[in-house]
């Protein structure tokens, strides 16, 4: 029997690298409490909403979804002032991501172009699907090279992924370049989709969202999530505003039932829960300013955020940044490192809520201290 060609490109991937979790990092170190800043999530948790309406459906487990999602799929809509046509919802956008490789491009033929570093499921998927990576090199001050990007992509490239804000730096292009990127990807590669992850795009201004603008490039895919500012990474829930007959291919690939009933009501609920959004823009503005001032103080460098995280890396006489990662670690304090993304002298952390943003400063007080060499 021959060997299936997927299973040698499979064995070869790296798979994704989750940040630790906290029952993980509780039994090893034997701690009381953990704080988790490393994933991005909400500092404020689920929407109360959210979290009524799931309990509200808990009798309904028993029943499949319905197909499609088409109440989500018009809240969706009207939030954008799109149509529902131009809707598609996912088991997190990282279901949108891997269907968007697999409708749009052919194993050993297409390519598909990105930043390095990037949100890392965007090569693993592309390579699970058979179809060559090419990556641009951020700028050195981890801004965008369009032009780069734009070099990479040729008539075989099928998908063209721009992360805005970006993670792990939190830069964010203006609206205007990439609209124009939309363009110059359109004269070099009729066939191609530009697809602009917006996860973090809550977290900023509204002017710097392509989307929000209403002004639509025809060959454009916009990627939300109900993971950050919406509080419910848990249940797995991301869509997209994308060209009707993208729409249409994804909805008759896409595994009939893959949103669950609880995610489809929590979302609904959350869409509206005004509230919670305010609070969690208001938490994560001032969070953002407290850390990046508080951690410049003690000689970090803070990269400028757009979104709900800091990159930042630690002064040149204090412990390396997996020292210091390791440390926080044993303090019940988990943020993320970034070897997987080529930067293993810097770190990431989430904003969390007041409590958790000062019990990250101390103790990154006292982690940086310890290691201070005297000169
Ligand atoms: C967190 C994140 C997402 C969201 O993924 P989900 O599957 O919706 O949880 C998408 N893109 C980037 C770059 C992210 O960091």
């Amino acid at each position: 029997m021959t060997k299936p060609e997927a299973l040698g490109r499979i064995r070869d991937l790296a798979p994704y690298a989750p940040g630790l979790s906290i029952d993980e990092i509780a039994s090893r170190h034997g701690l009381a409490r953990v704080i988790k800043l490393a994933s991005n999530e909400n500092p404020l948790g689920a929407s109360p909403l959210a979290q009524d309406a799931i309990r509200r459906h808990a009798a309904q487990a028993f029943r499949y979804p319905q197909g499609g999602n088409p109440r989500l799929a018009a809240a969706i809509a009207a939030l954008h002032d799109v149509e529902p046509q131009n809707i598609l919802i996912g088991n997190g956008s990282d279901e949108i991501i891997d269907l968007l490789c697999r409708i749009m491009a052919r194993e050993g033929e297409h390519n598909i172009v990105c930043f390095r570093p990037c949100f890392s499921l965007y090569p693993i998927q592309a390579r699970i699907c058979g179809l060559e990576t090419r990556r641009a090199p951020l700028n050195e001050d981890l801004s965008f090279n369009m032009q780069a990007l734009l070099d990479l992509v040729d008539e075989s490239t099928r998908l063209v992924f721009l992360t805005t804000p970006d993670n792990p730096s939190g830069y964010c292009p203006d609206a205007a370049s990439v609209a124009s990127l939309a363009q110059a990807v359109a004269r070099r590669a009729p066939a191609a989709l530009l697809v602009v992850d917006e996860a973090y795009m809550d977290f900023t201004g509204p002017e710097m969202s392509l989307l929000a603008s209403g002004n639509i490039p025809a060959n454009a895919v916009f990627m939300r999530t109900f993971s950050k500012s919406f509080g419910l990474a848990g249940l797995r829930l991301g869509y997209a505003v994308a060209p009707a007959a993208i729409a249409d291919a994804f909805w008759r690939a896409r595994l009939p039932f893959s949103v669950n009933i609880m995610a489809e009501a929590a979302a609904l609920a959350a869409l509206e829960d005004e509230a919670f959004r305010q609070a969690t823009m208001a938490t994560v503005r001032k969070g953002r300013e407290l850390l990046a001032r508080e951690l410049e103080l003690m000689g970090c460098r803070v990269w400028p955020s757009h979104a709900n995280f800091l990159l930042f890396q630690p002064p040149a006489n204090a412990p390396k940044a997996r020292q210091c990662f390791d440390e926080l670690l044993a303090m019940g304090i988990i943020i993320r490192t970034l070897d997987g993304y080529g930067m293993p002298d810097r770190l990431r952390v989430s904003i969390g809520n007041h409590e958790e943003n000062m019990l990250f400063l101390n103790a990154m007080r006292k982690v940086l201290q310890s290691g201070q060499q005297m000169p």
